[in-house]
């Protein structure tokens, strides 16, 4: 969408130079031998998945015309059916179980067809995929997640020999790799990441082994944002980025060491500006009283859009570079922001909502840590209702990085 076709109401600015430019980021970090798996999930983490993988999928990172991914990983077969048509493979995260419950059959004979990466960790999804593959005569494409201490989906160690025993038996299946997935890896010090990282080696490096003097191929990928900066020891074949495509250190505090740009502004336009005495309460509740002639300004975004409850008091938005606290409840939506301080506000003036440099007042790093959460939540949280709108001229490379 035109960013001016829809000026005037409240929107989600995509900044796709931004977002390649992380991209580049990860891809120096890693290397040119490992794989970017692009995690898409949830709208691209709020963020629209159309704008996000139209510029994954089609504007090379450099002059040699270096993908900015080479995979995509959506939630499930839903989320990957609502996808463009790509050229790159899909993979989808969530296991499957229960193949032949409901909607699931059709949704997985999509995928076979399709050819996306299914996730499994039991031998009777193995057996359920092969079947339905069987029926379609085609082969699935299946990767094993294993558990090595997240303790959520995953073959737990002591089941991935029987697994991979009844997979080696279905000629309708393709396994195209092997994964688990880091509960800590965001901790910079801490040691957890190690020790699933071995586990799973010890698990896996037979296995691997086997496959690979056979002289067929197999992907290994573990390492999600955290470990592709905080643990280079656990790139292997591929890694699965997502907070950190978006611009958003791991740690979810912000880090300018690793050159992230958020990806993401908030925007919307000042609806009304009201004046009001000393004295004067603001909201359902009047939780906020004025202590002193005010001036507020009138925002069209509530918690419906996603702009938590929480920050009820507590945040505040950009008007002109300069901060406007919210006072008064969010309601549902509208939310009104004090510019007594900020001279010459006029209706229509833009508010910025969330802003994309990261030491902002208004940053998403701020946001969360007032809502008692992480980025991750606040940018899921952002309705359908706002548009996403997509800006920034997609650049080959940067001007600083560019040799003279
Ligand atoms: C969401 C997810 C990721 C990406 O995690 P980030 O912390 O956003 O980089 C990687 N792998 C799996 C299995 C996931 O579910």
């Amino acid at each position: 969408m035109d960013a001016r076709s829809n000026a005037g109401e409240p929107r989600v600015l995509i900044n796709r130079e931004a977002l390649l430019h992380n991209a580049r980021v990860i891809r120096r970090v890693v290397g040119a031998d490992v794989s970017v798996c692009a995690v898409i999930k949830a709208d691209a983490y709020g963020h629209g998945a159309s704008i996000v993988v139209d510029t994954l999928c089609n504007y090379p990172l450099d002059e040699m015309g270096s993908p900015p991914c080479n995979l995509l990983a959506a939630a499930n077969i839903d989320e990957a059916m609502a996808l463009e048509e790509v050229a790159v493979p899909i993979m989808v995260l969530r296991p499957v179980e229960n193949a032949f419950v409901g909607r699931q059959r059709e949704q997985i004979e999509e995928a076979i067809r399709k050819q996306w990466i299914l996730t499994i960790c039991s031998g009777s999804a193995a057996d359920d995929i092969a079947r339905i593959a069987m029926n379609l005569q085609m082969r699935a494409y299946v990767q094993v997640m294993v558990d090595t201490g997240m303790s959520r989906s995953g073959v737990p160690q002591e089941q991935f020999g029987e697994l991979v025993k009844r997979l080696s038996r279905h000629v309708s299946l393709r396994l195209f790799g092997l994964c688990t997935h880091f509960a800590c890896s965001e901790d910079h010090a801490g040691s957890f990441t190690g020790e699933q990282f071995e586990l799973f080696s010890y698990i896996t490096d037979p296995l691997t082994s086997a496959i690979r003097r056979h002289g067929m191929n197999i992907v290994r990928h573990v390492a999600n944002s955290g470990a592709v900066f905080n643990n280079p020891d656990t790139h292997l074949d591929m890694v699965r980025p997502g907070l950190g495509l978006y611009g958003i250190a791991p740690s979810c505090i912000c880090e300018p060491k690793l050159n992230l740009r958020p990806v993401m502004k908030w925007t919307a336009n000042i609806l009304m500006i009201k004046d009001i005495g000393a004295g004067v309460g603001v909201g359902y509740g009047q939780t906020w009283k004025a202590q002193r002639n005010s001036r507020l300004a009138l925002v069209p975004v509530g918690y419906a859009d996603g702009y938590s409850r929480t920050w009820s008091n507590k945040a505040c938005m950009m008007i002109g570079g300069k901060p406007a606290p919210v006072v008064g409840q969010v309601s549902m939506d509208m939310t009104m922001v004090d510019v007594t301080d900020i001279t010459d506000v006029n209706p229509g003036d833009e508010v910025v909502i969330m802003d994309d440099d990261p030491r902002s007042p208004a940053s998403v790093y701020h946001l969360a840590m007032l809502g008692d959460t992480i980025p991750y939540e606040v940018f899921c949280r952002i309705s359908s209702r706002i548009h996403r709108v997509a800006v920034g001229e997609p650049k080959l490379e940067d001007a600083e990085t560019t040799p003279q």
